[in-house]
């Protein structure tokens, strides 16, 4: 059987045009990060900087989207203005079945629109919008005003869009997806905002066929079966991702105001258990999950006198309520729905806000800059603060503002406090586990918890062998390369072994695929980190900051020669990966 070529759709903004690219590849490239990665080849520069308008930002996904449960995420692949590497970012929402029902793999956007623009594109279907009256306008309106575009196709209909930090072009802004997902890390939002493209709505306007192989129906029900009759995703539904706050404090690895502490006190008033117990109102899912482990709470604000409140719907999850709550020393769980709530307003990625103003109160307080940066006096759990802070550096509102959305350490380059600086890569993410997580972020390929689980590895065993270390992480990135090609939720990675992957691609008429799956994902790997290591990534130069080395866990302190042992070793093998 002849492999089917990727349906690619490639929008020129510059030229208000689009068109339709069959492309060899699939067995080589399978989809999502792997197509993605293909696709910056192919449209990509990496000697031009990440804003330049010929970079190409692009949304893939995978050979079994659509057709079984948690195949859910879309890939976003770009260079990125935080680092200046090839890089990656992942979102769920309805985003990967839109595209599944527009009969595409990928879309790809090159060059800027003349004016802000939506962009809307289906099937049969594109539409540029010019919506320069949307300028500076926040997530929320934004999402208001795009519901008249792409009207037919309500039910699996996406919605894409930046706030005024996209649009200010800021390193830490992020792409909403259907108002509770995110492409948040490494400023994709900004390479949308420099294309000059407030929203983008993709209409999945055609019907989707099932696989007619008779094994299809078998192995879907077995694998839901899995999912839902199980325990295998009971803590994800029942109190979320947040269920790690407090088990993470129990172990002192839990980061409290900017890492100056590991375990505090006030956990009960901010753990995963208080928000079920006061805050949450509902859950919800990315389109083709059983699972739903999206939790949303429920934030009151009194607006008038008379006891008059407004409310609000605000997704939260560990990462997020470690960033805005734990780092910057919140003693209430509802303080941490207000930043979350400005910080989507602002479109900025929470994670890196909250850390970014977790460095910023340390240095406020140790005198490295004044009120006459921060416009507002930054102190720990003063919510007002932050809130008003949080918009700050969504508007960019001064020289101060604008460094510190470009990053920690940028700031911290002309402020002073890079030894603070919460900085792995990227603003770090909620594990203060040890050595192992703080290398595993630090120089994983999207420089994140999710490129290999590090944080666990740190919290089942205290040897110190390196190479023992490495070769899991080696391991546990090469399972992961594999299920964001497909692209799979990576909370289902117990139901997707290789050898389910395999059985799911030949129950979905793709025998080629699975036949190459272990040749590909290693090619994969490869062209990632060839691109990255291309786009100037040094692992050699990888450093931590002090503050990380001062950390003291459940096993002790920080070992600083096994910190270098880690990076010697972890440099080694990306540099033999991506050879
Ligand atoms: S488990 Fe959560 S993140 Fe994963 S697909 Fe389901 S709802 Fe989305």
């Amino acid at each position: 059987m002849a492999v089917h070529p990727f349906r690619v759709l490639h929008v020129r903004l510059d030229q208000g045009k689009g068109q339709v690219l069959e492309l060899p590849g699939r067995a080589e490239h399978l989809g999502g990060s792997g197509l993605a990665a293909m696709l910056y080849q192919q449209f990509g520069d990496l000697t031009l900087p990440a804003l330049h308008p010929s970079q190409p930002l692009i949304f893939a996904i995978g050979p079994l989207t659509g057709w079984f449960p948690l195949m859910s995420k879309t890939v976003c692949g770009f260079k990125s203005p935080y680092t200046e590497e090839y890089a990656e970012t992942h979102a769920g929402g309805r985003l990967g079945l839109s595209l599944r029902f527009s009969g595409l793999d990928a879309l790809v956007l090159t060059g800027a629109a003349a004016r802000l623009t939506c962009l809307v594109v289906g099937s049969n279907r594109m539409e540029f919008h010019d919506v320069n009256f949307m300028k500076g306008m926040d997530v929320f309106t934004t999402g208001k005003h795009m519901r008249r575009y792409g009207k037919s196709n309500a039910g699996h209909r996406s919605t894409l869009r930046i706030g005024p930090a996209g649009e200010n072009q800021s390193a830490f802004a992020c792409i909403n997806v259907d108002t509770y997902r995110h492409f948040g890390r490494l400023g994709a939002g900004a390479v949308l905002g420099a294309k000059q493209v407030k929203g983008l709505i993709v209409a999945g306007d055609r019907s989707l066929p099932l696989p007619e192989n008779k094994n299809y129906p078998k192995l879907f029900k077995e694998i839901h079966t899995a999912l839902t009759a199980t325990d295998m995703m009971r803590k994800y539904h029942d109190l979320g991702t947040p269920i790690n706050m407090a088990v993470l404090n129990g172990i002192r690895a839990l980061p409290w105001r900017n890492l100056q502490a590991t375990t505090d006190a006030c956990i009960d008033d901010v753990s995963g258990e208080r928000f079920a117990e006061q805050l949450l109102l509902r859950k919800t899912a990315c389109a083709g999950c059983p699972v739903g482990c999206i939790h949303i709470g429920l934030l009151r604000q009194l607006f008038a006198e008379d006891h008059n409140y407004l409310y609000r719907q605000v997704g939260y999850d560990h990462e997020t309520v470690f960033a805005n709550g734990s780092m910057l020393g919140m003693t209430k769980a509802w303080k941490i729905l207000v930043l979350l709530d400005e910080a989507e307003k602002q479109g900025l990625d929470a994670i890196s806000s909250g850390v970014a103003l977790a460095w910023a109160t340390e240095a406020f307080e140790k005198g490295l800059i004044s009120e006459k940066e921060t416009l507002v006096p930054l102190k720990w759990d003063d919510v007002e603060s932050y809130r008003l802070a949080c918009v700050h550096l969504g508007l960019a509102s001064n020289e101060f503002y604008r460094l510190l959305a470009q990053g920690v350490l940028k700031a911290a380059a002309v402020y002073g406090g890079a030894d603070f600086a919460c900085v792995l890569g990227q603003e770090m993410a909620g594990y203060a586990t040890g050595e192992n997580f703080f290398i595993s972020q630090a120089m994983g390929f999207r420089y994140s918890h999710l490129d290999s689980a590090g944080y666990s590895y740190d919290q089942k065993t205290k040897d110190k062998d390196a190479a023992k270390a490495i070769e899991f992480m080696i391991e546990d990135e090469k399972a992961r390369v594999m299920l964001c090609s497909l692209v799979s939720c990576l909370f289902a990675r117990s139901a997707y072994t290789p050898e389910k992957v395999h059985e799911a691609l030949i129950a979905t008429d793709q025998p080629e695929l699975a036949e190459a799956l272990d040749s590909s994902v290693e090619a994969i790997r490869r062209t990632r980190w060839r691109l990255k290591l291309q786009s100037g990534y040094a692992p050699e130069q990888v450093q931590l900051p002090k503050r990380f080395l001062e950390v003291e866990t459940w096993k002790g302190k920080m070992d600083p020669a096994y910190v270098e042992e880690l990076k010697t070793l972890y440099a080694q093998k990306i540099r033999e990966m991506g050879a």
